[in-house]
């Protein structure tokens, strides 16, 4: 090669990659735009959070205070704020003559256009523990649900609210909501200005692709703002389950009930029980990725659609 033919290459070369390096930059400015969250990362958590070392964290034991470490550090490294001066809110309860330490989680971002309106998005992170040397882990109860919690995060952080939004992750559901409970009866913001619940328990599995959006029955408005939703995708979304249409009524099976009891709108978000619903097989390999990331997306999609408008 001759140095001139040497130097026309090297200018070639150039060009090809400036031209390339452009391009990337503006596929990267593109994919912020449409960001939602990381799908790795979403199944990550979940896979962690139901791993045996998290020993099915149950409300006050060392796989609840271990669950509860690795949500305040995700908390932490997506900007979340703690809602008051920690992340956590202790709370205390008796069931079965026996005395039980619960703990929520608190996350808020604060909202642009209505700073001083919640929307609370949550999900239980305690389960079953250990039972006869069995952990119980958890991986779509409600494991999913955190991981979905960990990715309303990852995108509050990076496209700011209008109404403020506070991430709870609730402890003690299994044990009679009571988290969810402590919640509503000591709260922290005035309960007429939160405007919506959005709860999410058992969002990863569904042998027939169908999730289930529990509470519109009792608002014609968010009825008529979902129906918007309702593809034949994967999932299907479909309202349902909350006491109108013959199916098992979830009003008061999960952390919304006590929302709905103060006549605060709600959503609920979740699957139909399936064979390892409550058993020591519930693990991560037998959730659905594909299933469980659309309907996270799904999810997201309702909360920002709902986030626009005047509720
Ligand atoms: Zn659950």
């Amino acid at each position: 090669m001759t140095t001139r033919h040497l130097i026309s290459l090297l200018i070639f070369l150039n060009v090809v990659f400036s031209g390339f390096g452009q391009e990337v930059t503006e596929q990267k400015q593109q994919t912020k735009e449409h960001y939602s969250f990381d799908p790795d990362s979403l199944l990550l958590h979940v896979k962690i959070l139901s791993s045996d070392a998290f020993e099915g964290r149950r409300t006050g034991t060392k796989g609840a205070q271990k669950a509860r470490d690795y949500i305040i550090k995700r908390f932490k490294l997506y900007s979340v704020q703690p809602l008051s001066n920690s992340y956590e809110q202790p709370f205390s309860f008796k069931r079965g003559g026996r005395n039980f330490a619960g703990t929520n989680i608190l996350g808020y971002f604060e909202g642009s256009i209505h700073p001083k309106d919640y929307i609370v998005i949550s999900a239980h992170y305690d389960h079953e523990g250990i039972k006869n040397e069995n952990i119980y882990n958890g991986a779509d109860d409600n494991a999913s649900g955190i991981g979905a919690l960990l990715a309303f995060a990852d995108y509050l952080q990076k496209n700011t609210p209008q109404y403020s939004i506070i991430l709870a992750a609730f402890d003690a559901e299994e044990l009679g909501l009571e988290g969810a409970k402590y919640f509503i009866s000591n709260a922290i913001v005035p309960l007429e200005r939160i405007k919506l619940n959005i709860n999410m328990d058992m969002i990863s599995r569904n042998a027939k692709n169908q999730l289930y959006v529990a509470g519109t029955v009792y608002n014609d408005y968010l009825k008529s703002v979902i129906s918007n939703f309702l593809t034949p995708t994967k999932p299907q979304l479909l309202m349902g389950h909350d006491g109108k249409d013959g199916l098992q009524n979830w009003t008061h099976t999960g952390d919304h009930s006590p929302f709905h009891l103060k006549n605060i709108p709600f959503l609920y978000f979740g699957v139909e029980d399936h064979k390892d619903y409550h058993k020591p097989t519930d693990d991560f390999e037998n959730i659905n990725p594909e299933f469980y990331k659309s309907a996270v997306q799904t999810i997201l999609n309702v909360f920002s659609h709902m986030d626009k408008l005047n509720l």
